[in-house]
């Protein structure tokens, strides 16, 4: 069965077309990576996977659950980190996975638990009573990844994870993404608009002007020359950011 099917997902905003006939599957436990520049339509994909605007064209599965038909059992097998950052900087890492984990109804035993496992699974072990002002902002992206996995999704998407990361923090949050797939079997749909974060064994998507332009093995899609750069930009029209 499929990680996530999207079928002939069509959405406007108003006479905006942003999504257009988009239809792709993911493998369970793979690193997908859905590229495309900004304005290609990445977030309002996110957005109607997560049913935070309504289906308009098309039909979601997660792990065989129509949005449409099934919403609460698809709902519960995802996990997301959205584009722009939900923490209270205010509260303590701990303070914040609390409220997550009592607005989704979990008892404050198993939240604790939770909790724990998860602060551990992302090497935030030490952070849990520190306030998320005083994290760095790839620590502080993990957090958001704890609080992702807290009710133990089978899918977890990240919409542009990495926006606003120096180099090397963009570099550790994209492998620590990959490992959650290599060790743990989790089926990960990662988007981004940087070239560099894809690796030639992902399963890529490349999105453009609300279409998908491609799809397949990063590697196979940059064939002949392995130079994924040059298909994109000869895909979209589009230089690419490095
Ligand atoms: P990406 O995340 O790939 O940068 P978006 O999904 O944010 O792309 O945007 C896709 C298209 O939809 C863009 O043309 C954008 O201007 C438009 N768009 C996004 N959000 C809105 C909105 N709330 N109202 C109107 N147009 C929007
Ligand atoms: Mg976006």
């Amino acid at each position: 069965m499929s990680a996530l099917e999207v079928e002939n997902l069509g959405f406007a905003y108003g006479a905006r077309e942003a999504l257009q006939g988009v239809g792709f599957r993911t493998a369970p436990g793979r690193f997908t990576a859905l590229l495309g520049p900004n304005g290609a339509g990445k977030s309002t994909l996110i957005a109607q996977l997560t049913r935070l605007y309504e289906l308009q064209r098309g039909d979601i599965r997660v792990a065989g659950f129509s949005l449409r038909e099934r919403p609460r059992e698809a709902l519960r097998r995802l996990g997301v980190v959205f584009q722009q950052s939900t923490l209270d900087l205010d509260l303590t890492v701990e303070q914040n996975l609390r409220y997550h984990a009592a607005l989704h109804g979990m008892p404050r035993v198993v939240a604790n638990e939770r909790i724990a496992q998860e602060l551990q699974r992302q090497h935030l072990a030490e952070r849990g009573r520190s306030k998320v002002r005083e994290l760095n902002g790839g620590h502080r992206r993990r957090v958001e990844i704890a609080r992702a996995l807290l009710h133990k999704p089978s899918l977890l998407l990240l919409d542009e994870a990495s926006a606003g990361l120096d180099p090397a923090s963009r570099r550790a949050l994209n492998e620590h993404v990959r490992a959650l797939c290599r060790t743990e079997g989790m089926s990960v749909l990662w988007t981004t608009h940087l070239l560099d974060e894809v690796q030639a064994d992902d399963d890529l998507l490349i999105l453009d002007r609300g279409r998908l332009v491609a799809q397949g093995r990063a590697g196979e899609l940059s064939a002949p020359d392995g130079d994924l750069e040059r298909t994109f930009t000869r895909l979209t029209d589009n230089p690419v950011a490095a």
